[in-house]
Parts: C-alpha cells; structure tokens; sequence
C-alpha cells in the first residue's frame, strides 16, 4: 500500500477471484464458467462490431435491452444492463444502502457483498444459515436494511422456491430485496414474475454462467422503472458507456441463439446428476445442487488437502477458508470429460490415504 492510498479503505479486503492459470492445460473447476464456447455467430457478431470501436457505445444500451426484453417477457425501461452482474449488485449497494440502511445477507453466500458494503461504507449484517446451510427465511422478515440473497445461493448451491422469497418480499415492504440469480438457469424458480407486483425487488442475472460469456462481462437487472431509474442515476454517474460495444453485440447475437444456451444448461445439470452420484460413490456429502457446482466435503480429507492434491494434478477447483465452510470445496461442473478426469483424480488420492 502506498502512503497515498484514502484512510478510508485502511480495512478494505478485496474479493479475491479464483486462479487463473496461464498453462491452458489444467481443468478449470473452479470460477463456476460454461465449459462450451460460444457460438461462432456470437464471435462473428463480435467481429463485425469491432469495425466501429472508434465510436462510444450506447449509454442505454436500447439494442441489447430490446434483446432481453423479448428473452425475459419484461418491458424495456424495466432493464438495465452493467459490465458483469457484479457492477449491478455495486450500483444496488450504492443506491440502496447507507449508514442508516445496512445490508444484510446470509452469513454464508457470495463472497462480494461484504466487499461492496466496505468499499461503499455501508454497515451489513450477516444473517446465519441452518447448519445444513438452509435459509431461515423468517429471519429475514421485517429486516433493517437492504436484503441480498443469492438464490440459488453460492457456494452452498442450495435454492429457495420462489414462493418463500415471495414471503420474503411481503415482509420487507419497506426495503429493497434484491435477488441474485446468476444460476437460476440450471434448475431454480425464478423471481421475474414477481417483478410487476413487488416495487421493492430488484433481480439480478448474468450472462457469465449459463450464456458462456463470463469474459465478455454482461450482467442484467429487472425491476419496476423507479428501481431502474435510481440505478441508472448511479450508473450514470459512474461510467454511461459500461457495456461496451463488443459485449452489446455478444449478448444480442447469444439471445439470439439462446436454445443453444439452455441446451448447454441442460447437459451441465445431466453432468451435474452424473457428479453427483460418482462423488457420493466415493463417500463424498454434498448440498443439493440447483447450479453449475457441487459444495462438496468428504470424511478422511480435508478440503485444503483436496484442493491442494487436485491442483498438483493439474484441476483447479475452489476452496474457501471461512469458519463454517473450510471442510468443502466448490466444484464447477465441467464436461463429462472434465468430470470423468476429476473422479478418476479424487479415487487416485483417496486410494493413496488422506
Ligand atoms: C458469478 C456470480 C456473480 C457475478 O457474475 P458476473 O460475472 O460479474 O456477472 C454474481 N453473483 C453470484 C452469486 C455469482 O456466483
């Protein structure tokens, strides 16, 4: 650190991403990616558009918007798009929190909230899960503050049905609750539907998971127009031109083809059941999954230990060190191949004693 850096971010600590490994080689379980390329129609849409990066793009987006609206059956000016879905979920701290409104979020859930309340100076709260890493639901009615739930959660994996963050939402008819789904594409109910009859919801969706564009960084938030306006407001004070133009095309050319998107979805939940039985042959216990990873820990090895014998073998997957969740690790579900190679790596170091 520097002697120049703001007293104000003396405490900061920054989200911390999954490796990314230079030697392409490895198998990468571990930052919840799509193991499919994208289109050649979406690269080709990217090209084409590469021919006017001399001009800014859209500051309303209304292409990509028109786009989503059309995917998703909302109104336009119920869309706004961000540079990844976590600079919505930064514009909703900064537009909905504050010193007298906290946020407040699960104890175990994605690892970024604390990080945006920090950076923000926004005070949250941390609302403990059951000890099957469960949501009590209760505990989040009448809240103090503005609610984030990942749902499904990550890395628990774990979904609420819509019908209980619908309760949710009732209870908190006086806070913001906004509803990141960046994997409600591989098996959970969403809460779009709920959008025209709740002023106080805000969802959250990503093209990084399930649309295999995590590198284009392309995040979406639905809500009633007032919500979009005062993120718009922020959005507009921090940087107008945050989706840029080769993103905007990807994202349109990719709804285009979007059968190709959730019949990828599709296979990755059919490998994810193959995992998952594999996994549980081997003596592992996991959550149930409804994403594109498994929360996995097993009796006679630690989850560093795992992590670390894995990557000697050349496959990434993600641990954390948290108190309630150092037993596990996070593991993406890959190809069949990838998968099949993971199992086969995990039996070698099991046979050769934890
Ligand atoms: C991956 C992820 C995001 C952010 O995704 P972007 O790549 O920034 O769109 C947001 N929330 C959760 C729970 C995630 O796992």
């Amino acid at each position: 650190m520097s002697r120049f850096f703001s007293e104000k971010y003396l405490d900061l600590e920054p989200y911390v991403p999954g490796e990314m490994p230079k030697n392409r080689k490895e198998i990468k379980l571990n930052t919840n990616e799509n193991p499919y390329p994208p289109l050649k129609e979406v690269t080709d849409a990217v090209a084409e558009e590469s021919k006017k990066l001399n001009l800014y793009s859209d500051p309303d987006s209304r292409d990509l918007r028109k786009a989503l609206a059309g995917n998703l059956d909302v109104p336009e000016d119920e869309i706004i798009v961000t540079n990844g879905s976590d600079e919505i979920l930064n514009f909703a701290f900064m537009a909905f929190c504050d010193k007298h409104t906290p946020a407040i979020f699960p104890d175990v859930t994605y690892g970024f909230y604390p990080v945006f309340a920090q950076i923000n100076q926004i005070p949250y709260e941390e609302i403990p899960l059951r000890d099957d890493f469960t949501i009590d639901t209760g505990k989040f009615y009448q809240a103090a503050g503005t609610l984030f739930i990942a749902n499904p959660n990550a890395p628990t994996a774990i979904a609420l049905e819509r019908d209980e963050i619908e309760e949710i939402l009732k209870r908190n008819a006086y806070n913001v609750v906004v509803v990141d789904e960046a994997y409600v594409d591989f098996g959970a109910e969403s809460c779009l539907p709920l959008v025209k009859d709740y002023d106080n919801l805000l969802v959250t969706r990503t093209f990084s998971k399930s649309r295999s564009l995590a590198g284009a960084r392309l995040g979406v938030g639905i809500a009633q127009p007032e919500l979009i306006a005062d993120l718009n407001a922020v959005r507009n004070s921090t940087n107008p031109y945050n989706v840029n133009r080769l993103t905007a095309a990807a994202g349109i050319a990719c709804l285009k083809h979007d059968d190709y998107n959730m019949e990828n979805c599709r296979k990755i939940i059919e490998t994810r059941t193959w995992s998952e039985h594999a996994l549980k042959d081997l003596g592992f216990e996991m959550t149930t999954s409804r994403t594109n990873f498994l929360f996995a820990r097993h009796p006679d090895i630690s989850g560093e230990k795992l992590y670390e014998e894995l990557k000697k073998r050349g496959i990434l997957i993600r641990h954390f060190k948290g108190e309630r969740v150092h037993d596990y690790n996070r593991i993406t579900v890959g190809t069949p191949a990838q998968m099949e190679k993971l199992v086969a790596a995990i039996k070698e170091i099991l046979e050769a004693g934890a």
